[in-house]
């Protein structure tokens, strides 16, 4: 997998991309990470990329002719790819686990990072997607393009070593994963329950299903309203 980055601030991605997973993934050669400053992408000669907004208002906002030199740039080093274009936007699109599975479907993603009051409209014309990490704002998108490049990036059959571990992740199943326990058996008077130490998988795998539901009924009972419960899960439930 490609993954560009457009941002007036890559040195925020040096550190946290070359780390874990992602890093390993770079190294060994399933995913490369291009990171440009559209600022070096201006046309004006002192290479400003925000301006004042039409019609009045506070703060600045960004020109849409750099980040649009910018794409180009990519799309004539790029021209066979695919590309999905993604403006990072407190207005767009709420970002979710489907969208990291759909996401790690691509072969080439283009991330664009605002800063400042936001973008020129026109910019968005230039996208495939507006997503929003969260119902709040942050001061650019950079952070919101990592929470995604690692949601995705995980998700990549090569990268995840154990690709079973992501299918029974919180919110890939449609539930909050069940509580999990490793040695020792017994700490502070606190003890792993019996039904995972006697091996019987059956038992193992209605503990864990039940617990899924419990904890999710308690924590998102929002998330159990968009699934669709199985005849196993309404008989767990009643229990
Ligand atoms: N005035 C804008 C508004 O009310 O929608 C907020 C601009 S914010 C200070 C600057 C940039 O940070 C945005 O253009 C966007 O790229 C990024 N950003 C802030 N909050 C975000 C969020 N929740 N999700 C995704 N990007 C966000």
């Amino acid at each position: 997998m490609r993954i560009d980055v457009l941002t007036l601030f890559p040195k925020m991605f040096e550190g946290p991309m070359g780390e874990s997973m992602i890093g390993k993934a770079q190294e060994n050669g399933h995913l490369e990470i291009n990171v440009s400053n559209f600022r070096d992408y201006s046309a004006n000669k002192h290479q400003t990329v925000d301006d004042y907004p039409y019609g009045g208002g506070a703060g600045m906002l960004l020109k849409v002719q750099p980040i649009y030199d910018n794409l180009e740039a990519i799309k004539e080093e790029t021209p066979a790819s695919k590309k999905r274009i993604v403006l990072l936007d407190p207005a767009g699109t709420p970002f979710n686990q489907k969208m990291a599975e759909d996401f790690s479907q691509e072969d080439h993603l283009i991330f664009i990072c605002g800063h400042y009051e936001g973008y020129d409209e026109r910019i968005r014309s230039l996208v495939t997607d507006e997503v929003s990490i969260g119902d709040y704002v942050l001061t650019g998108g950079e952070l919101g393009a990592m929470v995604m490049i690692d949601a995705t990036v995980r998700l990549l059959p090569e990268v995840l070593g154990n690709e079973l571990s992501a299918k029974a992740d919180s919110h890939s199943t449609g539930l909050l994963e069940h509580p999990q326990y490793t040695r020792p058996a017994v700490f502070n008077d606190m003890e792993v329950p019996e039904v995972l130490k006697n091996g019987n998988h059956k038992l193992i795998e209605n503990w864990q299903l039940k617990e899924a539901l419990r904890r999710t009924w308690q924590r998102r009972p929002d998330m159990l309203e968009k699934i669709e419960l199985t005849d196993e899960m309404k008989k767990l439930l009643e229990e």
